[in-house]
Order: C-alpha cells, then sequence, then structure tokens
C-alpha cells in the first residue's frame, strides 16, 4: 500500500467513526446534482443529456428557466425549454445555474443550528466558484467549468459534518470561538479529521470527478511532489487562491476569525501578476450581485476591499517566499511577525498586535508607537508594549520633529531604520531625555507616505541591539505599513457601505440603525424627537414623461436639499424608492414643522425653475411627521405614524406637510 492509501484508509475510518450514517447514505446535495457534477466530466455529453437530467426535476427546471429569463441575462426572447437554454447560453451556463439551485435549495432548506450560517457559507462557496472560475479563464484553462464547480464544493466537507456529525460543525464553531490554534488544527481534534479530509471522503464515494475531488482535498495545502494529486497543483492553487481572497474579503465561510494561509507556491502556479486581479473581482462582484437579486436574498456583512487586499495577497505571497529564506538564515523572526499585521482591518488591532509579536521575536523591553502629525510637525504616542508602560515617561516621547537630533531626522528623510546610541555624540540630549542608552527608530510608511515611527528599546537589560536586528524589522514594519493602508481602505469602503450610492445620504440600514439609537435615549431627549417621511409626489408619473435618467436627478436633487436645510446633529436618510426620512432631537410640533416647510418650499422652487428640463412636470413632496409620545413602545410604532401622516399628505392634495 503506498503512503496515500494509508492515509486515505485512515480519514475514511475517521469519518465513519464521526458521521451518524454511512458517507455513502448521506443526501448532502441531491441525486441529481450528483449527476451533473458527473455529466462534465464527460466529453461526450452532450446537449440531450444535460437538459434530460434538468428536466427530470419539473421544479428544478422551473427555476433555471425563471433564472435564464431573468433581467441579468438580457435575452431578447422568453426561452421556455432546457435544452433553447443550452442551445442560447451554452451548456456550461446552463448546468452553473442548476447546480447553484440545487446547492442553494439544499442549503438553505436545510434548518442547522445558528452557528452555522448556510447564506453566509453559501456566500462564500459562490464567490470561491466565481473567482476561480475567473481566474481559471484569465490563465486560459482547459476547463473553467470543472473549477467552477471545485470552488463551490470546495467546502462540502462542512457541510457533510453539519448535518450528518455526531459532532455539529456549529457545536465546533461554538467550542473554538476563542482559540488561537488554526481551524483545520482544530477540526481534528474535535472531529478526527479535517473538513478537507471529510469533503474528500464524501466526494470519493459519491464518485466525483478525480481533479474535484483533489481539490476539495488540498485546497487549504498545495499538495507535494509525491502525492498523488500532485498533477493537479495548478487548478488546486487557483481554488487556494480564491479561498484566501475570499477570506480576506470578509466573505469567509464560518464566523471563526481565523483565516487560512496563503502558500508560498501559489504565485508560482497562478502567476498572478498577469490577471488583472481587480477586473476579475469586479466581475464576481457582478455575478454575486445578480445571484443576490435573483434569490431575494441580503447575504449578511460584505466588506468589499478590492485593489489594496490584493495587492496585500500578492506582497504576502512574496514575502512568504523570501521569509523561508530568512528563516534558514536567522531563527529569531517568525512567519507570524510577517502576517501578524495582516489578521486585522482595524488600525487599533494591528498595531497592538503587530508591536507584541515583534516583541516576542526580537525580545524589545519596550516598543512605542509614534505618529506623525503633518500639521503640528510633531510626534504623539499611541501604542506601546507592553501597553503598561508608565504614562509619564510617554511624555517624553511627545516632540517636535524639529527638536529631533539630525541622526533622526536624516533616517526619516532616507526612510531608513537608525540605531540611536551614545556613539554619535548628537543624540545625548535625546538619549538623556528618553532615559535611556540605546533604542532603535524605524520609519513606517504606508503608501509610500511617512505615517509613524516606531521607537524600540531594551533599557533594562542593555542589551546591544545589532544591524542584523534592522534587516529583519524592515520587511515587517513593510507589512504593518501596507496593513495599515488596508485599513484605512477599509474604514472608506465601511463608510460607502453605509451610504445610498444615488443620492450619498446614509442608507435604510443606517436610518433604523439610527432610530434604534435614538430609542435608547433618556426619557427626556426622547421627547423631542420627531420623525419625518418625505415622499415625491406622482413620482411614478414623473418617471414616464422624463425618463429614469430625470428621475435620478430628481432623487439627488432632493438629498441635496435635504443635506443644506439640515442641521448637522439631526439624521437624515434614503429610505427607500423615492421616500425619505428625518429625524430631528431637540424639537417641538413648532420647529419639526417649519423645517419641513422649508424642505417642502425649497423643493417645489427648485422645480419650477427646472420645469423646462421636467417637460412641465412639476418637482414637489409631501411630509408626514410625528412627534414623540410616551405611548410609542418602539420606533416602528413612531415610524407608522409619520408614514399615515404622509399617506394623509397625500390624499390632502399632495405638496403639503401633516403632522401627527
Ligand atoms: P404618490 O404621489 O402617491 O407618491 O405617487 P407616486 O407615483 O410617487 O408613487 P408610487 O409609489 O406609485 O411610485 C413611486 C415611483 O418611484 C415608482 C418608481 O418608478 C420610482 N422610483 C423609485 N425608486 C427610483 C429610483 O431610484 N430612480 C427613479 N428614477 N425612480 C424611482
Ligand atoms: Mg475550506
Ligand atoms: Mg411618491
Amino acid at each position: 500500500m503506498t503512503d496515500f492509501s494509508h492515509q486515505a484508509l485512515a480519514i475514511n475510518q475517521a469519518a465513519d467513526a464521526i458521521l451518524k450514517h454511512k458517507v455513502n447514505s448521506l443526501q448532502v446535495i441531491p441525486a441529481v446534482a450528483i449527476k451533473l457534477l458527473r455529466l462534465t466530466h464527460d466529453e461526450n455529453t452532450d446537449v440531450g443529456d444535460l437538459s434530460m437530467l434538468i428536466e427530470t426535476e419539473p421544479t428544478l427546471t422551473a427555476k433555471v428557466l425563471r433564472n435564464v429569463n431573468s433581467a441579468a441575462f438580457a435575452l431578447a426572447h422568453k426561452i421556455t425549454s432546457i435544452k433553447q437554454a443550452v442551445s442560447i447560453l451554452g451548456f456550461s451556463a446552463v448546468r452553473q445555474l442548476a447546480l447553484n439551485q440545487l446547492f442553494y435549495n439544499k442549503l438553505i432548506d436545510h434548518k442547522s443550528k445558528q452557528q452555522f450560517d448556510q447564506l453566509f457559507f453559501w456566500q462564500h462557496c459562490l464567490f470561491v466558484a466565481s473567482l476561480s472560475r475567473a481566474i481559471a479563464t484569465a490563465l486560459k484553462h482547459p476547463d473553467v467549468d470543472l473549477i467552477y464547480t471545485a470552488g463551490l464544493m470546495h467546502d462540502i466537507g462542512k457541510i457533510v459534518l453539519e448535518t450528518h456529525g455526531k459532532v455539529s460543525y456549529s457545536d465546533f464553531i461554538l467550542a473554538c470561538k476563542n482559540d488561537e490554534q488554526p481551524t483545520l488544527l482544530g477540526e481534528h481534534d474535535l472531529f478526527g479529521l479535517n473538513h478537507a479530509e471529510m469533503g474528500y471522503t464524501f466526494c470519493q464515494q459519491w464518485d466525483i470527478p478525480e481533479q474535484i475531488s483533489a481539490i476539495v482535498y488540498c485546497h487549504h495545502e498545495l499538495p507535494d511532489d509525491n502525492s498523488p494529486f500532485a498533477i493537479y497543483k495548478r487548478d488546486i492553487a487557483i481554488v487556494h487562491f480564491a479561498n484566501y481572497i475570499a477570506w480576506m474579503q470578509g466573505i469567509g465561510s464560518i464566523a471563526l476569525n481565523n483565516s487560512p494561509e496563503l502558500h508560498a507556491e501559489t504565485s508560482k502556479y497562478l502567476a498572478i501578476e498577469k490577471p488583472d486581479l481587480e477586473s476579475l473581482l469586479n466581475h464576481v462582484d457582478q455575478e454575486m450581485q445578480h445571484t443576490r437579486e435573483f434569490y431575494g436574498i441580503q447575504f449578511p456583512n460584505i466588506n468589499r476591499l478590492r485593489a489594496a487586499l490584493v495587492q496585500t495577497t500578492l506582497l504576502l505571497s512574496t514575502h512568504n517566499k523570501r521569509n523561508s529564506i530568512a528563516e534558514r538564515r536567522t531563527d529569531n523572526i517568525s512567519i507570524t511577525s510577517l502576517t501578524t499585521p495582516h489578521k486585522s482591518l482595524i488600525s487599533s488591532e494591528i498595531v497592538p498586535w503587530t508591536l507584541a509579536v515583534m516583541q516576542k521575536d526580537f525580545a524589545f523591553e519596550r516598543l512605542v508607537m509614534l505618529d506623525i502629525n503633518p500639521k503640528q510637525r510633531s510626534l504623539t504616542t499611541t501604542y506601546t508594549w507592553p501597553e503598561s508602560v508608565d504614562k509619564n515617561s510617554l511624555q517624553a516621547f511627545n516632540i517636535k520633529l524639529d527638536e529631533l537630533p539630525s541622526t533622526i531626522l536624516n533616517s526619516l528623510r532616507e526612510r531608513n531604520a537608525i540605531i540611536i546610541n551614545t556613539n554619535n555624540d548628537k543624540n545625548r540630549t535625546i538619549l538623556r531625555q528618553f532615559d535611556v542608552e540605546e533604542f532603535l527608530i524605524i520609519p513606517v510608511l504606508s503608501l509610500n507616505r511617512l505615517v509613524a515611527l516606531l521607537y524600540a528599546d531594551k533599557h533594562k537589560t542593555k542589551t546591544p541591539i545589532t544591524d542584523n536586528c534592522i534587516e529583519q524589522i524592515n520587511p515587517i514594519i513593510h507589512e504593518l505599513g501596507v496593513a495599515l493602508a488596508n485599513a484605512k481602505r477599509f474604514e472608506l469602503e465601511k463608510k460607502r457601505a453605509e451610504l445610498d450610492p444615488l443620492t450619498g445620504l446614509l442608507n435604510k440600514r443606517m436610518v433604523t440603525d439610527f432610530l434604534t439609537q435614538t430609542f435608547a435615549l433618556k426619557p427626556e431627549q426622547l421627547s423631542k424627537v420627531a420623525i419625518g417621511f418625505i415622499d415625491i409626489d406622482y413620482f411614478k408619473k414623473f418617471n414616464d414623461t422624463c425618463g429614469h435618467q430625470a428621475g435620478d436627478d430628481a432623487l439627488k436633487i432632493v438629498a441635496q436639499i435635504m443635506l443644506t436645510l439640515t442641521r448637522p446633529s439631526d439624521f437624515i436618510g434614503r429610505y427607500g424608492g423615492e421616500e425619505f426620512v428625518f429625524i430631528l432631537r431637540n424639537t417641538d410640533k413648532q420647529g419639526a414643522y417649519s423645517y419641513a416647510e422649508r424642505i417642502r418650499q425649497e423643493i417645489e422652487r427648485k422645480g419650477i425653475i427646472l420645469s423646462q428640463r421636467f417637460q412641465g412636470h412639476a418637482l414637489t413632496v409631501s411630509i408626514g411627521v410625528s412627534l414623540y409620545s410616551p405611548n410609542f413602545s418602539t420606533y416602528q410604532e413612531m415610524v407608522e405614524v409619520a408614514d399615515t401622516a404622509m399617506y394623509s399628505a397625500k390624499s390632502d392634495g399632495r405638496n403639503c406637510i401633516k403632522i401627527k
């Protein structure tokens, strides 16, 4: 028996031990999906086989046709049969629709314990599938369809465990919430095998094509050259990379904060620089958007961080390689130091975590992060290791840039780390000021801008800091800079996710968040709150007369007027199509009325000015306001009253205000 068959046997035994039933009796995905999977692999398959297979399931046929006829495909004629769909859209598109539908039904129908979020998981699978295929296409892979399927299935082991494990995947997530241990090892501890191995067993038992099984099995760890799967290394690398990007972007498969590591060899197989990753990701975004619209579901939490994160990934993969050489040369520096900055997208986590691992690697006794304040040309301490550094001693670090000795200023100009010690007379003053004999200063660059200085010393043991140490620290600081740039970008993206893209006002989610916060206010503040709805009159007709583009512009005009006329302490947002919301604090009936009236008048006035463009169609709004009353137990009740008031303004002739 070969090494691998031993291994496979052990995996099978482990699978039998953890599952409630034999693997080959598990209905994890429907039989027709399995057939579809096998179908692709057979080059002789023709349109007839595929149509027949799909048509054996009437509901599946209906759903595939509904999808084909949805707006996303923008077909001129209605398609009425699967055969027709295949001949117009092609074998692979139809097969993919059917597969997605089958997986979706299975996943969403199945009620799992809440730790394992099916929607979130499904979103991950779709993203990985879509990105894998996009990469495969860019690399001119001969079977991009198979890569899509493998991407869709890569985490199937998690589903098997969740639905049929004696211990479920939800149990695992619950148990490992606070673990530092990598997920795969954690799974091994709990289930006796990890999800990749479970997935592999499943694929084996169900006769899934070997290439797909290989990808499922190896998607976390590229096979070595002796593995029977070495021939699929490039295919595996594609899904491995797509999976990694998914996690980096907050589209992981589960809510554990433990992202996969990127294998150092990945870039070798993907020639990653070649495909334009940003456009690939855009393409994937569009596909995901289509899916979301089709199923009418809102995937939970998507943090989109495109180019910057991809850049990081590329850097990381090259660093991993560089680091393996570095590791042989010296055993000081750990891979953890290089990857830690990327474990978060929030600077208040990134910096302290990085300081902590650097301390471990280099045995520094004090680390201080000094932000550069460009306006005041001064340094401010932000983070320290240990966190308990004496606040008084930190005062010494808040100094003007001009007061730094020329040695440090030169190092900043040249953007090089420098050791400051008594060897140079110019350092005497600052050494005395910091009360040390030697320290290290490292400039931190983010997007090529100097953003901070890192101070490090060994003031207690007085161990000398070596030049070699600088050499090893540089790549870590480089990663820190990239991570900080990503964090900034993330902040911006998050902001963007809160805004309605058309009008730039806060979106409905933010409106309801704000309402929730408002209803948590103290009674005396809450009593002065007013909520108002603004709805454009006859807007449907406006769109019909003036066109959708003019309609969009009218929405922007209304939003702009609201922005100009609203105090910063008050809140405005877009609630839906042509409906806006305002929430006023510290107001009474009179105050709310005059605010609403100013808005109503200004919109009417602008409408008259623009009436030429609007083909004589007036632009007016009806406004309904509700004032807080202690009778309201939830904000929804208050919103409803405002809504009713708005409708009574409509029935009262429109272009007016009603207050309840
Ligand atoms: P009423 O005076 O009773 O409010 O009549 P109405 O036509 O304004 O109301 P209705 O709710 O029937 O129509 C709202 C219309 O708003 C339907 C849709 O065409 C339009 N609409 C919604 N969102 C948008 C958008 O983002 N852009 C554009 N251009 N139109 C939109
Ligand atoms: Mg996985
Ligand atoms: Mg309207």
